[in-house]
């Protein structure tokens, strides 16, 4: 049982309420009510904070997921990017140069990001996971930044974590395709359902009239989250769930007959589901819900 969080004030809080580290820290809310891109002191400083407080427990610190819903006017200007409404050189932002696309483009930024994650490793144990991947090319093109940073720092005489797991979103028909490639070069996969609906039932999980198709049990989103679970068990690594999916106690023992075991939520759901995992025979009913076991 891991928790989303936001800020690092929510750390107590989600251990109150039992999460055994973070599964999503969104880090991109370091940007919010600001005029300027945060400094790589400001980066260490803000995880070294978080993975104190989570150990012994690990913190999974998601890179920058900007773009759309996650806005920074002033990033948009200096990037000549669209964040929030459409721009004549962006008519489609959630389908443009967002997320860890962003971060690709603007590497001072990113190794900002990444640098200070990495001197914060040797404080807690610390995860770096890549949102919004496609495929294999882009986490290829990730982790080799992450190598550089690694390298300079190295240079540099300034120490890290030797072991720091390196995962990613599963956000993307086009990453469940090639999820058992992706496996082979991610330690860990953590599918975020939220954007997993959107992009493949097409439809803008922030507009009001096409709510009505956002389905998490639609058949299309059940078979990609198996695909994701097996792709990633066939190369032995660690499959998690992170949207909201995991926080709906409706769905626990659907997620878990799938062969999830790392469910990642809003503190405040992680009881309710946390009754619900413990009552659920995954012997008994999840062979009858789907008519084989994955226990
Ligand atoms: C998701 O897409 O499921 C997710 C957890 O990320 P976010 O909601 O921050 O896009
Ligand atoms: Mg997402």
């Amino acid at each position: 049982m891991l928790a989303n969080i936001e800020m690092p004030d929510e750390v107590p809080y989600a251990l109150d309420y039992g999460a055994e580290g973070i599964g999503l820290y969104r880090t991109e809310f370091l940007f919010l009510d600001r005029n300027d891109l945060p400094r790589e002191d400001e980066h260490f400083m803000h995880a070294r904070g978080v993975v104190r407080r989570v150990a012994p427990f690990p913190a999974t610190f998601r890179t920058f997921d900007l773009g759309v819903d996650k806005v920074a006017p002033f990033l948009a200007k200096m990037a000549g990017v669209a964040m929030g409404a459409p721009t004549d050189s962006e008519p489609n932002p959630a389908l443009g140069l967002r997320s860890l696309r962003l971060c690709l483009r603007e590497r001072g930024m990113f190794k900002a990001q990444l640098r200070g994650l990495l001197r914060a490793s040797l404080h807690g144990r610390m995860r770096i996971m890549f949102p919004m991947v496609s495929g294999v090319q882009e986490l290829r093109a990730a982790k080799a930044i992450l190598e550089e940073c690694k390298e300079e720092l190295r240079r540099e005489g300034i120490a890290f974590a030797q072991d720091i797991p390196v995962g990613i979103m599963i956000e993307m028909p086009s990453a469940v395709m090639v999820a058992d490639h992706l496996a082979k070069e991610a330690d860990f996969l953590s599918i975020g359902t939220n954007d997993l609906i959107q992009y493949s039932l097409a439809l803008d999980r922030l507009n009001e009239h096409v709510g009505y198709l956002y389905q998490p049990l639609h058949p299309a989103v059940l078979r990609m989250i198996r695909q994701t679970v097996d792709a990633g068990h066939a190369c032995g690594r660690s499959v998690g769930i992170c949207g909201e999916m995991a926080g709906d106690s409706a769905f626990t023992e659907l997620l878990l007959a799938m062969g999830l075991r790392s469910f990642s939520m809003h503190p405040a759901q992680i009881l309710v589901v946390k009754q619900e995992l413990l009552r659920a025979d995954t012997r008994k009913r999840i062979r009858k819900l789907l008519g084989r076991s994955y226990v």
